[in-house]
């Protein structure tokens, strides 16, 4: 029969002479081949204490983004999860109160947003069509779990924190993509 690849090797079945069946030769054959590799520069590093840096172009976990006021740029328009190729975003509109401005940015926000992780595929779409500034992709990893549900991330998950309450976690969630205008590509 045809072989399917050119890496076929007969056994060699001959007779082993004494010098080869003392062993001894092959285990320092071996032992010269893991000490040149152990001068050899690392090939891994060590996660997640060190971090290998990211390509300008990767995109991770989605936020919801606020102003510099603190109040949620979504206005439920919904036009991210029209443009979603896996039909991963889910949304409920609500009609802002008077005396919400402080957390709304327009007169509609959205009181449910969800995005299913184990549908989304971080082509950045949603992010592309967002008028409003308000979802980006970032650079966290979506963190495993071992519930199908874990993966369902509500706005509670996306929001960033308040910049008035919280600077340090309002720019630590933001991240390089968005501080750096040529990372992405909806700066308004
Ligand atoms: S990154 Fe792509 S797949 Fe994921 S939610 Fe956005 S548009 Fe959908
Ligand atoms: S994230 Fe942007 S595109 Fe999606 S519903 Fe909110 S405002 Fe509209």
């Amino acid at each position: 029969m045809e072989a399917l690849t050119n890496r076929l090797k007969p056994v060699d079945r001959h007779k082993m002479s004494l010098w080869e069946r003392i062993y001894l030769p092959a285990v320092f054959k071996g032992m010269v081949i893991t000490l040149r590799h152990f001068f050899k520069r690392k090939a891994t590093i060590s996660y997640p204490e060190q971090v290998r840096p990211f390509s300008p172009v990767f995109r991770g976990l989605q936020i919801l983004n606020r102003d510099e006021e603190g109040r949620e740029n979504c206005t439920a328009c919904g036009l991210c999860a029209l443009a979603c190729p896996a039909e991963a975003i889910t949304m409920e509109c609500a009609e802002r109160k008077p005396g919400e401005e402080h957390l709304y940015r327009e007169e509609k926000y959205a009181a449910k947003y969800e995005i299913n992780m184990l549908r989304c595929i971080f082509c950045g779409l949603c992010e592309e069509a967002c008028p409003k500034d308000a979802v980006y992709l970032t650079e966290t990893f979506a963190p495993s779990n071992y519930n199908r549900n874990g993966f369902i991330y509500g706005k509670e998950d996306l929001l960033i924190p308040d910049p008035k309450t919280d600077p340090e976690g309002f720019a630590k969630a933001r991240g390089s993509r968005i501080n750096n205008p040529q990372g992405h590509g909806n700066e308004r």
